[in-house]
């Protein structure tokens, strides 16, 4: 019998909020002895090419985003739900618009919470924020770096915990893609929608098997079942309702480089469900090894 294929279907750049540009990433997801890993970046497909140009032999890249999504919980209050999209057209004029208008909502949000933090005394600049993000769309990742550099926490990790919690003083909201409108939109251009990590953080609470229901009749394909932040009682959850909704259970590390505490491949998408998203897609094809 083979080895067991080696998977990863999520992982960031510095074309968003991972510290490793996409050539080093894929130089990484060799080492890690991945057969395929998929590139994708928060709101943009920016890295695409450059991941592209920087192809490992044996490493197969899926191109795909994280998309910001939001779902409404009545009272104006939102909850927000990562979307990965995968092998969508780049150029879907609808996409191309919202990633646009997602940038420069994000910019504006990062920063609002710097002149939030300035106001207060935090001594970090709109200036530094915006050399970390270096043109990627700006996530409060840069600002936590800018807050390492600034000697005020020596983590990432320890700036979400504080300064950048989404219940602390400086939160600021940004407006993001409804979560249907969302599905349509990648379905649209041709691609397979994947909510990432369904069972983290707020998301429980909106994404009930009802919900997960009507968004499976609406056109969303999968759900991330095995990510770091699901205990087992939540994978064991979600993979029964990929079954019972006919949805495609994926499995990934969510790398980010320094920004987080993952590894490459800490957790795998089978063959099997890779193959139906390859199936399903009709955006653009895998790029195979060269
Ligand atoms: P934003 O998109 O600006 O609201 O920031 C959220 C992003 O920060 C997500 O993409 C997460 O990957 C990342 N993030 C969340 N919690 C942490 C953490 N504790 N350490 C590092 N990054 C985090
Ligand atoms: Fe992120
Ligand atoms: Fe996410
Ligand atoms: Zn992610």
């Amino acid at each position: 019998m083979g080895r067991t294929m080696r998977i990863d279907l999520h992982t960031h750049s510095t074309c968003s909020d991972g510290t490793e540009t996409p050539a080093e990433l894929m130089a990484s997801a060799a080492r890690a002895r991945l057969d395929v890993v998929a590139l994708t970046d928060h709101d943009t497909t920016a890295g695409w090419e450059l991941a592209e140009q920087a192809m490992q032999p044996g490493l197969a890249l899926v191109r795909g985003t994280e998309f910001s999504t939001l779902v409404h919980r009545g009272g104006g209050r939102t909850t927000s739900i990562h979307l990965l999209g995968y092998l969508f057209d780049p150029l879907d004029p609808a996409i191309v618009a919202e990633h646009l208008r997602l940038g420069l909502e994000r910019r504006n949000r990062g920063l609002s919470i710097v002149r939030k933090m300035r106001a207060d005394g935090v001594p970090i600049t709109a200036d530094q924020v915006l050399d970390i993000a270096d043109g990627a769309p700006v996530g409060r990742p840069h600002i936590g770096r800018a807050l390492v550099n600034a000697g005020l926490v020596t983590s990432v990790d320890e700036a979400f915990a504080g300064y950048l919690a989404g219940s602390g003083p400086y939160y600021v909201h940004k407006v993001d893609t409804e979560l249907e409108k969302a599905i349509v939109m990648i379905a649209r251009a041709g691609g397979v929608s994947v909510i990432a990590h369904p069972r983290a953080r707020g998301a429980t609470q909106v994404l009930t098997p009802v919900r997960l229901a009507e968004l499976a009749a609406l056109g969303l394909n999968g759900l991330e079942v095995l990510h770091p932040d699901h205990d087992d009682a939540a994978r064991r959850e979600l993979f029964q309702l990929t079954q019972e909704l006919d949805l495609i259970p994926t499995g990934s590390s969510d790398f980010h480089g320094t920004n987080k505490k993952l590894v490459l491949g800490q957790e795998l998408t089978t063959a099997a469900a890779l193959d139906r998203i390859v199936a399903a897609a009709s955006g653009v094809v895998p790029v195979l090894q060269t």
